[in-house]
């Protein structure tokens, strides 16, 4: 992509879902991520408050089809001197904060992998394997330099965003 507005540095959930709503907004964006997708990830509990915004990032029917397992709740287990405690919060007491009684605990690996797919869909300019190293500025030019593995950690991309 030439002279891309926006240049986002990584392709966790934040980075893509930025990506994403750009994207979808008539932005041209590329996305740099220094990993080849997919990788292990830890934090794999979604929240039930994020259902719309799954809506917006158009990925709730991927979500749902993934056969993740399901989550309804969430048990706190503490410990003091009297000994464990248990907190068990289900999601459907509290209608009022979840638009739906349920989430998922997904595989990070293949939920962001379908994140950043979801990118690439929306005309992100998704680049995997590019570790960006250093900013760059130049005037009223802003960007950044990443180094590719495929070529030996040279910087291969330097991407402007005015
Ligand atoms: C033990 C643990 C348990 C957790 N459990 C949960 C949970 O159950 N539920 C939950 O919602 N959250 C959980 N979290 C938090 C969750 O993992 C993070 O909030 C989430 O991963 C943040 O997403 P992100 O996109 O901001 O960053 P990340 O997921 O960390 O993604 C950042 C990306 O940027 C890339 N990157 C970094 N530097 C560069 C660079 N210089 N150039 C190019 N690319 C780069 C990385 O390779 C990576 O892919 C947990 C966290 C931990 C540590």
């Amino acid at each position: 992509m030439r002279n891309p507005e926006v240049v986002v540095i990584g392709g966790g959930p934040a980075g893509s879902s930025c990506a994403i709503l750009l994207a979808m907004r008539g932005h041209r964006v590329v996305l740099l991520e220094r990993e080849s997708f997919p990788r292990f990830m830890i934090g794999e509990s979604l929240l039930p408050a994020a259902w719309d915004l799954w809506d917006r990032l158009g990925v709730r029917d991927r979500i749902e089809d993934a056969g993740y397992p399901v989550k309804r709740g969430v048990l706190f287990r503490i410990e003091d001197t009297e000994g464990f405690h248990e907190f068990l919060i289900r999601t459907d007491e509290f209608p009022q904060y979840f638009v739906r009684p349920f989430t998922f605990h997904v595989d990070r690996a293949h939920f962001d992998r379908m994140l950043l797919t979801r990118a690439r869909e929306v005309g992100v300019d998704v680049r995997e394997r590019h570790n960006v190293n250093r900013e760059c500025r130049r005037r009223a030019r802003h960007g950044v330099r990443a180094s590719s593995a495929s070529r030996e950690g040279r910087a291969v991309s330097a991407c402007r965003a005015e």
